[in-house]
Parts: C-alpha cells; sequence; structure tokens
C-alpha cells in the first residue's frame, strides 16, 4: 500500500494515509482498538472498500485497475476468512468449497480432487457431504478457510478469524492457518486474541485512528482491553 487514505460516503475518515509493504509467504498480525480501521485495512485488500486514494499492488497487480468482472479472478489469489464463517447453509460442506472453484470455471475433476485434498488440508474429509448448521463452530470455520485456499491464493486474509471460537478451538484454527503459511500463503489477519498474538509471535502491525502506530517483526499485543 502506497499512502492510502480511506473517507467513507458519510465523511468517517477510516484510513489515514497507510503506506506498507508485505513480503511474498510473511504472517502479519492487525491489531488496534474497535473502529481504529482495521476492517476498512483488510477489505480494501480484496476490494470490498476502494481507497480514496493512494495504491494498493497485490502480487503485482494495482487493484484499482482491476475490472468488476475480473474480480473474482482477483478473488482466487486472495482467499478471505472473516469472524461469522459466512458458509451457504443449504449447500454441503464439499458444495461450500467446490463453489469457490465453480465460479472460475474449472473442470469437474479438477474440482472434486481438490475439494478432498483441501478437506484432507482441515481435517474434514469426513464431514464433506455435512451441511454448516451440522457443524461445530471450529468445523464451520475450517469450511470457510478451505473454501478462501481451495484456489490455492498467494494471499489468505482473516478478519477476526477467532472471533466467535472458544480458546481450544482457536488454536485449532491458528495451526492450520500457521499450516497453510508454511506452505508459502502470505496471511494478513486482524484479530483481537492476545493469547493468540503473544504466543504465536509474528510481525504485528498496530492501527489507531486510521495509521500504523506500530509495525513489529515479532511484536506482542501490548493493548489493556
Ligand atoms: P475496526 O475494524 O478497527 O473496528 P473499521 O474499519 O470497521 O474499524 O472502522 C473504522 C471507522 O470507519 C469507524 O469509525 C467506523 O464506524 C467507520 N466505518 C466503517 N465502515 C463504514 C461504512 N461502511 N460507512 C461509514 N463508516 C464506516
Ligand atoms: P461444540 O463443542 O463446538 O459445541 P457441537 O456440539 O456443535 O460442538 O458438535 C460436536 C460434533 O457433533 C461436531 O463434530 C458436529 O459435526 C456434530 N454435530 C453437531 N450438530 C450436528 C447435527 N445437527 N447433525 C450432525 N452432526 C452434528
Amino acid at each position: 500500500m502506497q499512502d492510502v487514505w480511506k473517507t467513507y460516503p458519510n465523511g468517517v475518515m477510516a484510513v489515514n494515509g497507510i503506506s506498507i509493504y508485505i513480503k511474498k509467504g510473511e504472517f502479519v498480525y492487525v491489531v488496534g482498538p474497535s473502529g481504529a480501521g482495521k476492517s476498512t485495512f483488510i477489505k480494501m485488500m480484496y476490494r470490498e472498500e476502494k481507497p480514496t486514494r493512494g495504491e494498493i499492488t497485490i502480487d503485482g497487480k494495482d487493484l484499482s485497475k482491476i475490472k468488476e468482472k475480473n474480480i473474482p479472478y482477483l478473488r482466487r489469489n486472495i482467499g478471505v476468512v472473516f469472524q461469522d464463517f459466512k458458509l451457504l447453509p443449504n449447500l454441503t460442506v464439499f458444495e461450500n468449497v467446490a463453489f469457490a472453484m465453480e465460479v472460475i470455471e474449472e473442470s469437474k475433476e479438477n474440482i472434486r480432487k481438490r475439494v478432498m485434498e483441501v478437506l484432507d488440508v482441515v481435517r474434514l474429509k469426513n464431514k464433506a457431504r455435512f451441511l454448516p448448521h451440522e457443524l461445530s463452530g471450529g468445523e464451520q470455520q475450517r469450511v470457510a478457510i478451505a473454501r478462501a485456499v481451495v484456489n490455492k491464493p498467494a494471499v489468505l486474509i482473516a478478519d477476526e478469524p477467532t472471533g466467535n471460537l472458544d480458546p481450544e478451538t482457536s488454536w485449532e484454527i491458528m495451526h492450520i492457518i500457521e499450516e497453510i503459511n508454511e506452505s508459502g500463503t502470505t496471511v494478513v489477519m486482524a484479530t483481537h486474541n492476545r493469547d493468540i498474538v503473544d504466543n504465536m509471535r509474528k510481525r504485528l502491525i498496530a492501527i489507531e485512528g486510521g495509521r500504523i502506530s506500530r509495525d513489529e517483526i515479532r511484536g506482542t499485543y501490548g493493548y489493556e482491553i
């Protein structure tokens, strides 16, 4: 990101001049108080929001130059995981994960092979035919992670992925995300989870008032809440 700003139509200045370079393969936590601009910062990375000013380049591509119709192809290179999972309730685990490949018109055979491969990574091969409501929260988040990485994206973006999970389940999710990072995927993860940040040390970016207030190689959470 090069001098990125975001003012919402209602006048709220959410991001106020952020410049940052994240290397391929890095794991970066994004922390900061509520309302600091973390989600806006993250949403601009997958083009859910457009910056008012400044430039965002991912894997050599200027995001502002991608046409609406090509956004599914951008999403292939950038997987996203949310706090509330956002699975499609009427599709099975298999279908939820396969959907991301169907959108980009992969062959049926490739889809079947790759979906089972990625369900193996998140240890859910035996629940491929289950519906989301038949799964625990941690399992639903594992499906969401499988969906996010099924197209082998360069970047995995996670916005509070453990926000709705108990501590033990949160650690399971973190170990899977760490495994995905170790296989070469860059990870950017917004979190309020002090226990995770302080015990699985990674690069840490703190955002306050829409600006970067800290950028540490193996940072600690640092806030008292
Ligand atoms: P965080 O993720 O750190 O809680 P956000 O990026 O969600 O911060 O919000 C930063 C600021 O932008 C807040 O003041 C919030 O109310 C405002 N904001 C977020 N989304 C919108 C929106 N769609 N329209 C207007 N203001 C927004
Ligand atoms: P948690 O401990 O997270 O609350 P649950 O009690 O929701 O977990 O689920 C425990 C196990 O039971 C999970 O493996 C889940 O897949 C399975 N399960 C939960 N609800 C259903 C259901 N309605 N049908 C089939 N399996 C279910």
